[in-house]
């Protein structure tokens, strides 16, 4: 019997892993702007057309990337943010897989122009589906802009699970909002089909949050503060009477990245316990710093779960601290008759 084992062409390789990363145009939205981020960007546009499916570009002024550098940060696990195995315990950046470009540039038109302050002139790399098209040099702004074109030309399923322009805009947003929360210290602006949608300056977060969210937000948030071995806690939650059926407004991040936690989620609304009209969920904003030595977020491609070393802790600083902000707002419990 002869050998039948091979490996996978590279082109192959990345539509796999672009399945696992990149599940609708909200994905690239969210993959461009933490590349921004890690670039240390101080102001990131964001431009869509047609809810993602026709364009995701996500223009930035930060660093910048050399010739060679923009030629290799399509390979697979072509990163500048990690060097050893080591490192992935002391993270500082949103990126570290090395994955997302080539990924997105499997499944898509990708236009890259990039250019470093020091030099004079930029490069531009126009790559189809793996394929490298065009690389030339241009006259380009200090910082990188990267064009997402036809999502999913290459998968026609794919493009046609792809839900109605209302549904994608929603992620879309909702991703923006994600990001725009965890960096109140960066100017961020959305257009969609050349209208412009958000225009957050750079603010501290209670007006960050103000801004997304509209001006009524203000008076209900209610501020959150602890610091303890394990954690340091800074945030809003809001207050009971602006509880919403909907569980919109819930953010937790770690270390400024958005993460989903039902088990710390229930530990806010074990606080409340007793405060809220059946039905309703506490929205809150809270922002929780941890030694990156503490937390696994290696556990899937897209980063939006983590594990924690002492969950249970955690879980009991969070609820004793929502607790206690809650009760220095004088917030009593609704009496049965009002329910
Ligand atoms: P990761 O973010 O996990 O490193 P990506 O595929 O998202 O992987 O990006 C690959 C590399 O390309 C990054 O490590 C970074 O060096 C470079 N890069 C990507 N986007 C930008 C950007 N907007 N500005 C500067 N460098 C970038
Ligand atoms: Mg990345």
């Amino acid at each position: 019997m002869s050998d039948i084992i091979q490996l996978l062409p590279d082109h192959v390789a990345n539509q796999i892993a672009a399945g696992e990363v990149v599940q609708r145009p909200a994905s690239v939205v969210k993959e461009l702007m933490e590349n921004a981020i890690d670039a240390n960007a101080t102001t990131i546009k964001l431009l869509i057309k047609d809810a993602g499916k026709t364009l995701v570009q996500v223009i930035d002024n930060g660093s910048g990337m050399s010739v060679t550098d923009a030629r290799l940060s399509f390979e697979r696990h072509a990163t500048s943010k990690i060097r050893s195995a080591e490192d992935l315990f002391q993270l500082h950046t949103k990126g570290f897989r090395g994955e997302a470009l080539a990924s997105i540039a499997a499944i898509a038109h990708v236009e890259l122009k990039t250019k470093q302050e020091k030099d004079e002139v930029g490069t531009q790399i126009v790559i189809e589906g793996s394929d490298v098209v065009s690389q030339d040099i241009v006259v380009t702004p200090s910082g990188t802009s990267i064009a997402v074109k036809n999502l999913f030309f290459n998968i026609p399923a794919r493009r046609n699970f792809l839900k109605s322009n209302q549904v994608e805009t929603r992620h879309i947003i909702d991703e923006f909002h994600r990001v725009a929360l965890a960096h109140p210290n960066i100017h961020f602006v959305m257009y969609h089909n050349g209208g412009e949608v958000f225009n957050l300056p750079e603010s501290n977060y209670r007006q960050r949050i103000v801004n997304i969210f509209g001006s009524k937000t203000n008076e209900k948030l209610v501020p959150v503060n602890e610091e303890t071995e394990v954690v340091k806690i800074s945030g809003f939650v809001g207050k009971p009477e602006y509880a919403k059926k909907t569980r919109g407004e819930q953010y937790f991040f770690v270390n400024n990245r958005f993460i989903k936690s039902a088990y710390l989620n229930h530990a806010i609304s074990s606080a409340f316990d007793g405060l809220l009209k059946d039905g309703t969920h506490a929205s809150y904003f809270l922002n929780l710093n941890v030694n990156p030595q503490t937390i696994d977020i290696n556990i899937h491609p897209t980063k939006t779960e983590i594990k924690f070393d002492d969950e249970h802790t955690l879980y009991a600083i969070l609820r004793a601290s929502v607790k206690h902000s809650l009760g220095q707002f004088n917030i009593a419990p609704v009496l049965d008759f009002e329910r």
